[in-house]
This record gives C-alpha cells, structure tokens and sequence, in this order.
C-alpha cells in the first residue's frame, strides 16, 4: 500500500494505536551488495512495547512490518553496515517498497600509541592487537575504525626511560601525563599504553584497563605486554566506547561477547568476539562514548539506560542479529 509520511499522520490521527505499513526493503548505496549487514527497527520514546526486529543478510533486506508512529512513540531505523558508518534516522520517511541509504563514513578513532619495552618486537604484538580490535569493529558492524601511527621504533620507549616513568603502570599515573601532554598524552586521541604489566588498585594486576574516572576523560588505555590477549585491546575500546562489563546480573551475553570479563584463561579470552547491536548502537549514540564526548557527530546523543532490562530510550543493550545464520 502506498503510503506517503502525510498520509500516515493522518491516519495516526484517526488510529490512536501502533499502526503498520507494507513490508519494505532496505539497500545501501556506497558498499558492496556483498558487504554484510543489520537493519534494526524500532519504536522509540514514551513506548511500552517498543517492537524491535532486526533483518540481517548481505544486499537489500527485507525488513518486514515498519512501524508508524504511536502516541509517544516514533518509529526509529538504525543500519548497522560493514564497513560504513552507523546510519540512524530518528525519524524516517518510509517509502512504499523500499527505500535506499547512502552509506556515511566510518567514524575515525585515532590511537596514540606508546610501547614501553627493551624489546624491538613488542611493537609488532602492539601492531597486530590494533589489527585485531579493528578487526573485531569491522566484524560487529560498529561502524568505527581505528588509525595510529606506524609501529616503528619511535614509538617504543626503553624500560626505565624518564618517558616510560611518565606512563608508569597504570591509572594512578594519568595526572602526570596529562600534565606532561603531547606527543605522550593526547588529548584529542585515544591514548594506549602498551607496559610489561598493568598494576592499579591495591596491587591487582590487569590484561588491560581503561582509566575512566581520571583527568584523562576516559581517553587513557593500559594493555599488558604480560597478560594481554588478542581480544583485551577490543575489550578496553569498548569501555572508552562507554561500555560496562556484560557478566551477569547483566542479562542476554555469554562469554562469547567482548565485554564478558572473569574468565580464566586467555584462551577463553580469545574466543570472544562479538558486541552485540544493541552495544554497538550504544558505543556510537551515548553521549558518554567517547566519540561524542571528543566530537559533535551529527547525531543526536544521548543517555542510554544503564539498567538493562529496560528498552528505552536505546534498544535493549543484548539485542543483536542471528549469527548462527551467517555462512
Ligand atoms: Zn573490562
């Protein structure tokens, strides 16, 4: 049924409830039909039942139902695609059939990268844990790249270095180098410190650790040359993303997910690799991820929901695509 935006206020006027519109398509324009993708659809706002579905595949989805607008409520389309940026329309005009989005660009994380090691190689590991993470952002159609400077020898710092004191092990260092500022501290970058072992808090010893309650505005990572694993990169990103841990009480994640902390071996650490829509979504829209603290982004921040049982105003944080159906 051809339906145009007009129409449908006008129709919302004489229906007070939810009302549907025709099955339509999705298609991205500025990708490879081959390039994977999710179309999460929603009603967003004063909502009790906020009707999300999720259509994920490769080329124009299918994306079923589209809600219109309710009392309170307003449809929201959110298109997550490999290798473009997050396309979230907070009111979109549906249009009979279907409809085409250009892709935007992913949103750039630039790394300031710095390895405290008497040993040439630990540059390489550094290198290949941002291969990782990037990776893993790609993978979970989030929408964000990283880029650094190339791991050559003036990143690395030697062991007992004035420099490397600055660094130190750990968050309790962050106001000695904020103070000290560029080229060791960053302010407009995220700052990752590659140290033999990251100490903080008593004594405990970390994988990694993201300073986020520090001067630093949450933009100073450690990693443990020690301890990391091929996943903890991704995992601390997602903590300056505004990320929390997805262990229980958290419900909907298993240890596969990025954020799942606790577990014992690295080997299990190394088996995770998924955030899911719903973080993904958050990572680019609350106004507490570090890209909209550094930078406007066009896109409407805002506070998503810290408990997560409820589903607005950001969808549900474990609402994600099937990925038991990707070949
Ligand atoms: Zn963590």
């Amino acid at each position: 049924m051809l339906m145009n935006r007009r129409l449908l206020l006008a129709a919302i006027a004489a229906a007070p409830t939810s009302l549907f519109v025709a099955e339509h398509s999705v298609e991205v324009s500025g990708v490879p039909s081959s390039a994977p993708r999710a179309v999460l659809v929603r009603l967003a706002g004063d909502c009790t039942d906020d009707l999300p579905t999720v259509t994920a595949g490769k080329g124009p989805l299918t994306v079923g139902d589209l809600p219109g607008a309710a009392a309170g409520c307003a449809p929201e389309l959110a298109v997550f695609v490999q290798g473009a940026g997050l396309h979230l329309d907070a009111n979109p005009d549906w249009v009979a059939g279907g409809m085409t989005i250009t892709a935007s660009a992913m949103t750039v994380i630039p790394l300031n990268v710095w390895v405290v090691s008497n040993s040439a190689g630990r540059l390489d590991w550094a290198a290949s844990d941002i291969d990782e993470a990037n990776r893993l952002l790609d993978e979970n159609l989030v929408g964000m790249q990283l880029t650094s400077a190339t791991m050559d020898e003036t990143r690395r710092l030697a062991i007992g270095s004035a420099e490397a004191a600055t660094i130190g092990q750990g968050c309790d260092a962050v106001p000695g180098l904020v103070a000290k500022g560029p080229p060791l501290y960053e302010p407009a970058q995220v700052n990752v410190y590659f140290v033999s072992t990251v100490v903080f808090e008593e004594d405990n010893t970390y994988r990694g650790y993201t300073c986020t309650d520090s001067p630093g505005n949450g933009n100073i990572v450690y990693v443990s040359l020690q301890r990391h694993t091929h996943t903890t990169l991704a995992h601390e990103l997602g903590h300056v993303l505004t990320l929390q841990h997805s262990n229980p009480p958290v419900s909907g994640f298993d240890q596969t997910n990025l954020m799942w902390s606790y577990l014992e071996t690295a080997k299990e650490y190394n088996h995770r690799s998924a955030f899911s829509l719903g973080q993904a979504y958050r990572m680019n829209v609350d106004q507490r991820s570090w890209v909209n603290r550094a930078a406007s982004r066009g896109m409407p921040p805002r506070t998503c929901q810290d408990d997560d049982t409820r589903r607005q105003p950001c969808p549900a944080l474990h609402i994600d695509r099937d990925r038991g159906a990707e070949p």
